[in-house]
């Protein structure tokens, strides 16, 4: 994979249909985006305080990123090797990124973890209309997430309920993460799949402990201790958690940004 030419971005212009698509969103969706991340993006741009960047690799993909003031622009070649991973969709995949500055973290003790915890991004399933991403932390973990609904690859059959579907998703975003940060060398794979095994043990245990996330009838279960229980499908066993003190609710070990 990365042996193959690296793409070349052109930069573009927004056009018309994206910014009424990125207005559209910013004013939608609010059950998931509790905070309001994308309107605040949204207000920001239109204030002048947000930029925007458009890029495009010809064919392939479309990126148009609102980045606040101090927050750095995507990784763009780790970006074009995630599209060159997944290969050229009916049309080219199309990216919003509101870039917006919140760390997932850990409420405190006792309360349950919601869609403003955990969420970062949506898509439409078999889709190639559009992927957006609302968090400046794990964005590209959350590309690869949404590029995998896109691309028609959730579990199919009555037996999958969304948060089983949801679980294999994530499960396969982080595993694909870890293959394309490694460049394909095995033993920086193995580094990255210790480090990313304790952190989905730790974080789950946490997730269990102080906030009552048990099954998946839990709301967050879906992308944490559902992760455990696809490995444990595929006969993958998780080390013990550790007694650490953890405030960070992302979902992926920081050594796995691109
Ligand atoms: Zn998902």
């Amino acid at each position: 994979m990365w042996s193959l030419p690296a793409l070349r971005w052109e930069p573009c212009e927004a056009d018309p249909s994206e910014l009424a698509a990125a207005e559209r969103e910013a004013a939608t969706g609010a059950e998931f985006d509790k905070h309001g991340l994308k309107a605040k993006i949204w207000a920001g741009y239109k204030d002048g305080t947000v930029k925007l960047i458009c890029k495009r690799l010809p064919g392939l993909a479309r990126v148009v990123a609102f980045l606040p003031e101090g927050v750095k622009e995507p990784n763009w070649d780790f970006w074009a090797r995630v599209f060159q991973w997944f290969g050229p969709a009916k049309d080219p995949w199309k990216v919003i990124w509101f870039a917006a500055r919140a760390p997932r973290e850990f409420p405190d003790p006792g309360q349950d973890l919601g869609p403003e915890h955990v969420n970062g991004g949506y898509t439409t399933v078999c889709s190639t209309d559009g992927i957006f991403i609302y968090r400046e932390e794990e964005a590209t973990r959350v590309l690869i997430h949404e590029m995998l609904h896109a691309a028609c690859l959730d579990e199919k059959g009555s037996q999958w309920t969304i948060p089983l579907k949801e679980a294999m998703i994530e499960m396969w975003a982080e595993l694909v993460l870890i293959a394309l940060k490694s460049r394909g060398q095995t033993q920086a794979a193995k580094r990255l799949w210790v480090k990313q095994s304790h952190w989905v043990s730790d974080t789950n245990e946490k997730a269990r402990e102080e906030h009552n996330e048990n099954d998946d009838t839990d709301y967050a279960w879906r992308y944490l201790s559902g992760r455990a229980h696809m490995y444990a499908e595929y006969g993958i066993i998780l080390p013990a958690p550790r007694q650490i003190e953890k405030r960070s609710l992302r979902f992926t070990h920081p050594d796995l940004d691109a």
